[in-house]
């Protein structure tokens, strides 16, 4: 399973879907581009979630709002003071990891602490003998002989444990800059210089610093959900809109995590697509039931294996403290189930937080009643860069075609669904000879100013053209040959039975706008 995420990160390389970011300069930690073929797939995901959310319904609409809001508004959200995640150091492999995410380890266990090789065993054994009087044990590249001392966490990279971890302490994940001509490092570098921070305690150095810093700070959104909250009041007036109704939205957030791991999975930018859906507060349990179904049945409708995406109930435990019931959308990544989507019922905790926070207030007067309350919130929020990762490994495989001879040859496909699929049709001339090329292009043109997005492709042999879009994912291929120059037919190939049918071109762009519906 390792490997398949691998083949997977290779494929996704070597066919243009995502690189790693400015990977001449060695790449930045879990950031990475969308190529000319990843920006299709995840533009066609973010349109086919935006066609069923917004489109498809009367009582959805759309925002776009900025990605650095007023700062208020994360004061009043709750995630100045609350959006962050324990952190754990372990003083031997100098790994830091998220306490949440790691294994435990119980008091008294066997500690064994492994390490990539030998000679980085060695030194660990060294500094664990002069910084905490221990002898241990080496077998190769792992330590022996130690027991925690305490019920805790366990290094992911090393497997320490017990005493050789810090202290939990929590860390903000949201990203910090600072808005206007305004430096407050070079503030403090001057107060600090002209002798005026010299005699302050911890404390008040520590308030100082924080005088200078926070006139100007702002983040940059972790999640795109508060604007929706905080334009409820514009856009329920605007529209004239009638509870119950959903905003929808699109976006990049940011969080600055501490374990990216898994490829894409989880990365500091990101892009969310969200919905808030405000309620009469005795209809949320039926809402909440609603979206969870439909949201697992968005996913499904465009993956292979149904089954590989399910819905889990959070435990009491695990909710957010906004929420009063929550489900998670699954998907079983080669590393496991984890979580592609949420979909929480909030309460009316956002709008009167931000009423309180604003001062303004967030009410919804039902036009029949006159009656004016707090409308309840259920939230299904997704991950598009997540999503792209699920339906690249739903739709990656290894089968075996028939060569020319009968031979059967095994080949590489990626049954992307043909909605989400980068190209959706490739027009390939048999030759590159006898005025197949030029009537190729005549046929791309067809399909280049009908919307449908095509590749004119001439680059090798029909074989090996045909394998690289069955790698992308290309649903069709379109040869134009010797007979399409007699009788103004093409052939069309299925990327799945890979069966061909002959055409007319008149037809053809039809032919695939009917498979694409
Ligand atoms: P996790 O527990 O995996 O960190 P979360 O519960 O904090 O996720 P939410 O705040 O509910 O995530 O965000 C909604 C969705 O946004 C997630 O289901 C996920 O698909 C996506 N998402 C959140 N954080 C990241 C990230 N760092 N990288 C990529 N996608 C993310």
């Amino acid at each position: 399973n390792e490997k398949k995420l691998q083949d997977l990160t290779a494929l996704c390389k070597n066919r243009g879907f995502i690189f790693p970011s400015s990977e001449i300069y060695g790449g930045l930690r879990s950031a990475y581009d969308y190529g000319p073929l990843g920006v299709e797939l995840k533009r066609n995901i973010m349109n086919e979630w935006w066609n069923e959310m917004v489109y498809m319904r009367e009582d959805v609409v759309g925002l776009d709002a900025s990605i650095i809001m007023h700062p208020q508004v994360w004061k009043s959200s709750g995630h100045l003071a609350g959006f962050s995640d324990p952190l754990v150091d372990c003083k031997i492999c100098k790994e830091r990891f998220r306490a949440d995410k790691a294994p435990t380890a119980e008091e008294g266990e066997d500690i064994v602490i492994s390490f990539p090789d030998k000679g980085k065993a060695k030194a660990a054994l060294e500094y664990i003998k002069n910084t905490f009087d221990i002898e241990l044990e080496r077998k190769g590249k792992s330590l022996h002989g130690a027991k925690a001392d305490h019920r805790g966490y366990k290094c992911p990279c090393c497997g320490a444990s017990g005493q050789f971890l810090s202290e939990e302490r929590q860390f903000n994940l949201m990203f910090r800059s600072f808005l206007g001509p305004v430096d407050p490092m070079e503030e403090i570098a001057q107060k600090i210089e002209q002798g005026k921070l010299q005699d302050l305690s911890g404390r008040e150095l520590r308030e100082e610093i924080q005088k200078s810093v926070d006139p100007s700070t702002v983040y940059l959104r972790p999640e795109t959900a508060q604007a929706m909250f905080v334009q409820f009041q514009n856009i329920q007036r605007t529209m004239s809109m009638k509870v119950p109704f959903g905003i929808a939205q699109i976006g990049k957030s940011f969080r600055n995590e501490i374990t990216t791991r898994y490829f894409i999975f989880r990365s500091c930018e990101f892009e969310q697509m969200e919905m808030e859906f405000f309620c009469k507060p005795d209809t949320a349990k039926e809402w909440l039931d609603y979206w969870k179904d439909k949201r697992l049945g968005w996913w499904q409708k465009y993956a292979n294996t149904p089954e590989n995406f399910k819905l889990r109930q959070h435990e009491e435990s695990e909710l957010a403290h906004y929420a009063d019931n929550c489900y998670d959308i699954e998907y079983n990544f080669p590393w496991g189930w984890d979580e592609l989507e949420g979909v929480a019922s909030r309460t009316d905790y956002d709008l009167k937080k931000h009423e309180s926070g604003s001062g303004k207030k967030l009410q919804y007067r039902d036009p029949e009643t006159n009656e004016a309350y707090h409308p309840y919130v259920i939230e299904p929020a997704a991950g598009a860069t997540r999503g792209v990762l699920a339906f690249l490994n739903d739709a990656l495989c290894v089968d075996e075609i028939p060569d020319s001879k009968g031979v059967p040859q095994k080949r590489t496909v990626l049954r992307l669904h043909p909605r989400l699929a980068p190209y959706k049709v490739a027009i390939l001339p048999l030759l590159r000879k006898e005025g197949m090329p030029e009537k190729a292009r005549e046929v791309a043109k067809m399909f280049f100013e009908s919307g449908i997005n095509a590749r004119y492709d001439e680059v090798n042999a029909i074989g090996k053209r045909y394998r690289r879009h069955d790698e992308i994912g290309t649903p069709y291929c379109l040869t134009i040959d010797g007979e399409t120059l007699e009788n103004n037919t093409v052939t069309i190939r299925d990327r799945d039975t890979t069966k061909q049918e002959r055409i007319s071109i008149e037809e053809a762009v039809q032919i695939v706008r009917d498979k694409l519906k």
